[in-house]
Formats: structure tokens, C-alpha cells, sequence
């Protein structure tokens, strides 16, 4: 496995995933869920036994903390064996160091109250980032606190106060912070919040795990009130981290295929969790079970507007995510991270996507992006794991990105590079196809339409493309039989098919291809051999890039991808289809209709190249007589039991 960092340790060179994702991955514990958990087993009485908690320096830092502060950790893989103070938190002798963690600094302070003195410190960033809020309301509740900035001195403890107010507007972690450390004061803490709670779902995560350990927690019109009394050690099941979760379901979008995170649940008490339905509205399949959550996409995204306000930490994901979608994008309800995070995320996502070269613009509360190709640029990480991870994803569609400082993914998930490489290298390089082909009225574009949407799967009508190829060779004004005009014609068009419109040279020729003229040269068109070898390159290019799809045509599951997962040959009576073809168009002459249909038909099934065929391994299905919805369900069902058979089939 070539690791992705092979090169320079201060840059890493982000190589494109030439494929279909297809991984199942398992991911370190919540850091947010495993930094509360090792505050309330410090302060708990008795033992607790916390699993499935992953290293990194934030949880790192934490240890250490909680360490000096009294409490005795054993690490045994990703368990921790934590013996509690039981509330006796001591003073520690030297100054405490959060270093980058930001959960860290905010958790710990109030230890200190408790301890009766000590000393905070952190790295230089974390003095930009406010501890305010956390240091009035200890100034409220007795505690000498020397300053607002880190480092921070904390001279006397706690008095007998058992009330305060605090600003609830700035970050969340202060009112964790100060929840967690109540059930531990002499009577308990009534809090109220000033001002409506960002992030609230961290919020609950950390009354949750609060009442898990035995704290009593009510929730009052105000905020909370928090009985004494202290927490008892348990065991406890660490999630995976929903936000670093994000990654790799973001590249399953971005990139198309699947990727299953174990272990993250619909009963995950994260909020980051719910990105899942972020990446849902942007057109990716999501499935969310008891113990897992597997997202496919496509490819192709869908811009939305998203108000993140609950899940900020996804904000550099979703930019990502908006900068490869199909127009523009906006993200709202993140004002307030740009002063309380690693780095001011909302500016910093602008500001490289910039330097990419896509549209993107801070706004008011959160920014906008215009999805588009970007160019190739090495981008700036703020010493910020969550922009490097971000922006990496874009690396794995599109050659060209760079992300320099990689290392410091490792504040948080330090297997981040080689989870790419992971993907990488269970990566399918063959795409999943859903093969129709059939001779002309037999309802190939209608089913094949509704069946992609139904299974939300992108669709190619390459009889569009030889439609195309077909006006453009009417309008130059070159003979069919002059085979080399014809070729080069079709070399020079750019054909793109997509979203139920035919683009040529930029022009919509939707209706223009269904013209008469059109129909009749469109069979001696596609019978040139160079014809077809240029569009079925462009045919496999096209279901490479996408992972999978449901491509119609006439050889299809014969020629351009022989080996497609799942292939239909859909067709029905020549009359029948004369009949369809003419309530299309309006003609009155069936027996006209008729011949044209079958003169069309010997075209293309006696020529030379490709020619329309039955595959041997493809279901049969004669629609003479069946309603469109009948074809239409059979053909989804037949996917379905061959590829699909529920969340995990895709992997055969
Ligand atoms: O599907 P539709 O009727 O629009 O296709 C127009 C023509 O394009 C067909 O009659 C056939 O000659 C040609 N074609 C082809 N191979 C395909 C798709 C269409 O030769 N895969």
C-alpha cells in the first residue's frame, strides 16, 4: 500500500481514487464523547472501564490533565481503565497543559475550582479562542480566576454559591464544562443559560453521559439544575467520532461507490451524526441501521442550503461536498465558529476553495459555494485537522491537490491518511452497470429514466449520443457515406448527456435530436465503426466517473460494458412499439411507423459493428401488454436481487 504521506512529511500529495468506493471502515472513538467520559470518571468514585477510545493528541492532552489532577489511568488498546477521585480532585503541582484541545481547556478549568487552585495552560493558538463565558460564571460561583485568556491561574476554589448565569451563545463547551463539575459542588448547581445554546446536540451528549454515570440532571425553563452527589464509575461503549465519520462518508459522495462506518448508529447521541442526512439531501443513499451507517453515492451532488448550526464541526465537510456540486451551495448557523475553533473554518474554507479556483464568498453567517472543477494547487491548513481532512477529499476526485501540514490530522485522527489509502485500495475499478438495451419503442428511455431515479442512480441515454452526432453531421453538411468526415464530426463535437437534457458545444439539442431527419440518419451514422469507438469511450469514461449507473442503448451489455452487473433487453411487437412511437409523435400512418421502426431495426441489428443483440446472460423482458410501471418494477427488482439485496449487497 503506498501511504499517502510517502513524499514530504509537510505536504502530502493527494492521488484520485480511479474507481468505486467500496470499504467498510472502523474509526476512532468520539473524541468529544471520550474527553467528557475521562472528566466524569476522574470525578466519579470507584473504577470505570472506557472502550473503543482512539488516540490523539486531544484526548492526550485530556489524559494528562486528568492525570495530574488525581486520577490513575490504565491504557490497554482502545481501553481505559479510569480510578476516580470521587470528587477529590488534588492540586496539581505543575501547570496543566490542553494543548490544542479546545474541550480539554474548557473541561478542565472548572477542575481547578474544585481543586481549589492551579494553573492552565495551552499551545498560542488556543489563546485566541474565548474562555470568558467558563471564567465569569466560576467568578460567580466563588472561584479566584486570574484572567480570560490562556494561560489561565485559578487561586481559590468554589465558595457556597449554587447558582450562575452563563452566556450561551459563544460555544457549548462551557456549559458542559460547568455541568460537569456541578454534581461533584456541595449543593448541586442551578444553571441558566443566557441567550439561545449553539451546538445544543453537545449539550445533550454531555447530560447523557453525565446521567450515565449516576449524575441527577433536570433540565429547568432556564437551563439545568444539578443535584449533588458525584458519579459512580461504569462501563461505557465509545461511538465512533461522528465528525471524523464525515470523511469517509463525504468521499463515498464525492468520489461514488459505498462506504459503511461501523459501529455509528441510529442511536448515536452525537449530533455529527446527523450529516448523514446532510449528504441524503444532496442525493447520496443513506442507510442509518442500529450499528451502522452506510452511504452511497454517485458521484454527482445536488447543492443544497444547510443550516449547520447544530453540527458545526461538519462545516469544512459540507464545503468540500458544495464544491463539487452542481451549482451553488450555501451553509448558515455558523457565525460563532469562526472565533471559537482550530482556525476561523468559515474563512479559511472560502479562502482555499479560492485558491482552487471555485466561486465561494463568507457571508453573514455562515458562506456560499459554487460547485466546479478545480484547479491544481497545494492548499493551507491552519494548523486545523478538520480543514486539512476537508479539503483532501477533493484531492480524490480531481488530480492536483497538495494539502500541506498533513500532521495535523493527527489532533484528532491520526489514521486519517491511512484511511485513504484504505479506501483507495478497496477501491472497485469497475463500475456497477445497469445495462437496458432494445430496439427503438420499446421503452428503454421511459423505464430507464424512472428506474436510475427510483434507485437514484445517474442515467445515460446513448442513443442521444448518436442523436447527437447525427444533427451535427446534418448541419456541416458532410455525406454519411464520407466515413471519415462523419468520424472526425463526432470527434470534434463535446456531447453531454445529463439531467434529462443533450448538450452539444454547449447548445441544448434536446428537442433538436428527435426530429425525423434526425431518426433516419441516425442509424447509418452509428453503424461507422469510428463513430462507435469514440462514443464508447466516452460511454465507459462516463460510468467510470460515476461508480454506477443505468446506461440504455443497443450494445451496451454487449460491447461497452460486456460485463455489467445487471443487463435488460427490453423490447416489445413491432406493432406495439409502431403504436407507442406514433401516440409519441402524433403520426397517423402505422404501417409507415411500422416499417420505419423495422427498417431501423435491421440496421442496427444486422451491422457490422456492435450490432443490437440479445446478451446471452441478459433477462429477456417482452413489455408488449405490460404497463410502464409493471416494466419498470420488474426491471428495479431484478437490480435489487442481483446487486442490491438491501444495505451491504454492493459488496459481492
Ligand atoms: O435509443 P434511440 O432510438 O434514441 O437511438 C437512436 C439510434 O442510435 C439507434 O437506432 C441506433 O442506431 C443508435 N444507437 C446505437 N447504439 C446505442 C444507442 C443507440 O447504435 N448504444
Amino acid at each position: 500500500m503506498t501511504h499517502e504521506k510517502a513524499t514530504d512529511t509537510s505536504i502530502v500529495h493527494i492521488r484520485p481514487i480511479d474507481g468505486t468506493l467500496d470499504s467498510v471502515v472502523r474509526l476512532p472513538g468520539s473524541k468529544s464523547l471520550v474527553n467528557r467520559a475521562l472528566i466524569i470518571a476522574a470525578l466519579a468514585e470507584g473504577e470505570s472501564r472506557l472502550s473503543g477510545v482512539g488516540w490523539s493528541d486531544d484526548i492526550e492532552a485530556m489524559t494528562g490533565c486528568v492525570t495530574a489532577l488525581g486520577a490513575t489511568i490504565r491504557v490497554d488498546g482502545d481501553v481505559a481503565q479510569i480510578e476516580g477521585t470521587a470528587g477529590r480532585v488534588r492540586r496539581p503541582e505543575q501547570s496543566l497543559d490542553a494543548r490544542m484541545s479546545g474541550t480539554t481547556a474548557r473541561f478542565v478549568l472548572p477542575l481547578l475550582g474544585l481543586a481549589g487552585a492551579g494553573t492552565l495552560t495551552a499551545h498560542p493558538q488556543m489563546q485566541a479562542r474565548p474562555m470568558a463565558p467558563l471564567v465569569d460564571a466560576m467568578r460567580q460561583l466563588g472561584s479566584a480566576v486570574s484572567t480570560d485568556v490562556l494561560p489561565i491561574e485559578v487561586t481559590s476554589g468554589f465558595g457556597n454559591a449554587d447558582r450562575c448565569v452563563i452566556d450561551a451563545g459563544v460555544s457549548s463547551q462551557f456549559i458542559s464544562a460547568l455541568l460537569m463539575v456541578a454534581p461533584c459542588l456541595d449543593d448541586g448547581l442551578r444553571l441558566d443559560l443566557h441567550g439561545d445554546a449553539v451546538s445544543q446536540p453537545y449539550i445533550d451528549m454531555t447530560v447523557s453521559l453525565m446521567r450515565a454515570f449516576g449524575a441527577g440532571v433536570a433540565k429547568t425553563p432556564e437551563g439545568f439544575d444539578v443535584a449533588p452527589g458525584g458519579y459512580r464509575g461504569g462501563n461505557h461503549l465509545i461511538e465512533p467520532d461522528a465528525s471524523t465519520a464525515t470523511y469517509p462518508l463525504a468521499a463515498a459522495a464525492i468520489v461514488g461507490g459505498r462506504v459503511v462506518v461501523d459501529g455509528l448508529g441510529h442511536d448515536s447521541i452525537q449530533g455529527d451524526a446527523g450529516f448523514a442526512d446532510v449528504l441524503r439531501s444532496m442525493g447520496a443513499r443513506v442507510w442509518v441501521d442500529a450499528d451502522r451507517t452506510e452511504v452511497r453515492g454517485s458521484g454527482i451532488l445536488r447543492p443544497i442550503d444547510v443550516n449547520l448550526g447544530d453540527m458545526s464541526d461538519t462545516a469544512p465537510t459540507f464545503a468540500a461536498l458544495a464544491a463539487r456540486a452542481d451549482g451553488e451551495s450555501r451553509a448558515t448557523g455558523i457565525g460563532f465558529i469562526r472565533t471559537t475553533k482550530e482556525s476561523d473554518r468559515v474563512a479559511a474554507s472560502v479562502t482555499e476553495l479560492r485558491r482552487l479556483g471555485i466561486d465561494a464568498e463568507v457571508e453573514e453567517d455562515g458562506y456560499r459555494v459554487t460547485g466546479g472543477p478545480h484547479e491544481r494547487v497545494a492548499v493551507e491548513t491552519y494548523e486545523d485537522h478538520r480543514m486539512a481532512m476537508s479539503l483532501a477529499l477533493l484531492g480524490l476526485v480531481e488530480p492536483g491537490i497538495d494539502v500541506v501540514d498533513p500532521g495535523c490530522a493527527d489532533k484528532t485522527f491520526p489514521g486519517f491518511w491511512d484511511l485513504l489509502d484504505q479506501l483507495r485500495a478497496e477501491a472497485r475499478t469497475t463500475p456497477l452497470v445497469l445495462a437496458i438495451d432494445g430496439p427503438a419503442g420499446s421503452g428503454k428511455s421511459t423505464v430507464a429514466a424512472a428506474v436510475a431515479d427510483r434507485l437514484h442512480l445517474p442515467h445515460l441515454d446513448t442513443g442521444a449520443m448518436y442523436r447527437s452526432v447525427a444533427l451535427a453531421v446534418l448541419r456541416s453538411g458532410v455525406s454519411i457515406d464520407n466515413h471519415a468526415a462523419v468520424t472526425a464530426a463526432a470527434e470534434r463535437s463535446d456531447i453531454r448527456v445529463g439531467g434529462g437534457r443533450v448538450l452539444v458545444d454547449g447548445e441544448d439539442v434536446s428537442v433538436a435530436i428527435r426530429t425525423p431527419e434526425v431518426t433516419s440518419a441516425v442509424s447509418p451514422v452509428a453503424a461507422i465503426h469510428g463513430v462507435r469507438a469514440i462514443l464508447a469511450d466516452q460511454q465507459r469514461s462516463w460510468a467510470r466517473r460515476r461508480g454506477a449507473a443505468v446506461i440504455e442503448g443497443r450494445d451496451i451489455g454487449t460491447a461497452i460494458f460486456p460485463d455489467a452487473t445487471c443487463k435488460i433487453f427490453l423490447t416489445a411487437s413491432v406493432e406495439e412499439r409502431a403504436r407507442r412511437r406514433a401516440a409519441e409523435t402524433g403520426d397517423v400512418d402505422l404501417d409507415d411507423m411500422m416499417q420505419r421502426i423495422a427498417e431501423r431495426d435491421r440496421i442496427d441489428s444486422t451491422r457490422e459493428h456492435d450490432p443490437l443483440v440479445q446478451a446471452d446472460d441478459a433477462m429477456l423482458l417482452d413489455s408488449t401488454g405490460m404497463t410502464i410501471d409493471g416494466v419498470i418494477d420488474q426491471v428495479a427488482d431484478h437490480w435489487e436481487r442481483v446487486v442490491d439485496d438491501g444495505p451491504g449487497g454492493m459488496s459481492r
